[in-house]
């Protein structure tokens, strides 16, 4: 089988959609039980599938999977703490600014992302499908290890500040919304929820100067946007399809 990276014949292993390690604190603390994470769908058949390790697929060679992106998922592991520990100490006025960010590295994360849902042919990436052009552009710039400029495939990264404690305590921390497309402020972006971050993908024209200093810049400055009420009714719908869909798993309904 070809690796849709590389495009090598090669053993082609699961690889996972998103890092497995955004489905950690979804985990049991007691390890005997088994693991499983929030995910969305009110399938729960197709939900068990998935509760083990998370979305994976047959993608990639090991190869490509743990050295052209798996590198960049453990970096930006770090990032994420960071971003964490500031959002918890309630060290944020309006924007969040992370500092000395390897851009190679944090965008490279996030065009995998956008990459790796856009190709899956799994049912909860079904939202996003991007044209056959930004499909190999991404995979050349993933297989090159070249994240372009600041605005080529551009990521928002937005903090929703919520008033509801149970969607803010128990819903956001262990929530993972597969890629939909939407609309914000006027431009089309696919919106992806993990981590307790909007993650906005803009789909644009890198002249349009609106998009400057919204994204991860090449000097490293990461800025996380803190915005109220964004999207609360959206995370308050899934929350209650969560619990609808958890309940008839659980042969409750
Ligand atoms: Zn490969």
């Amino acid at each position: 089988m070809k690796c849709r990276l590389c495009l090598q014949e090669n053993e082609i292993i699961q690889s996972h959609i998103l890092p497995e390690y955004l489905y950690a604190p979804l985990y049991p603390k007691n390890k005997d039980k088994p693991k499983r994470f929030y995910a969305i769908s009110n399938d729960p058949t197709v939900r068990k599938e998935y509760e083990q390790k998370g979305y994976r697929e047959e993608l990639l060679c090991h190869e490509c999977d743990n050295k052209l992106i798996g590198k960049h998922e453990k970096y930006a592991k770090e990032v994420l703490k960071k971003i964490k520990y500031k959002i918890k100490n309630k060290l944020v006025i309006n924007i969040l600014k992370i500092e000395d960010v390897d851009y190679n590295s944090f965008k490279l994360f996030q065009l995998s992302i956008l990459w790796r849902s856009s190709i899956s042919s799994l049912e909860e990436f079904k939202n996003i499908t991007l044209s056959q052009i930004d499909n190999e552009n991404l995979r050349q710039m993933l297989l090159s290890q070249n994240p372009g400029n600041s605005k080529t495939y551009g990521c928002q990264i937005i903090y929703p500040i919520c008033e509801n404690e149970i969607i803010k305590r128990m819903i956001i921390p262990q929530l993972i919304i597969p890629p939909e497309l939407t609309n914000f402020n006027g431009y089309d972006a696919y919106r992806v929820f993990f981590s307790g971050l909007f993650w906005m993908f803009f789909i644009i024209d890198e002249a349009d100067d609106i998009f400057k200093e919204i994204f991860i810049s090449q000097e490293g400055l990461l800025p996380v946007f803190k915005i109220k009420g964004y999207a609360e009714d959206y995370l308050h719908k899934y929350a209650i399809e969560m619990g609808i869909a958890n309940r008839k798993r659980d042969g409750k309904e």
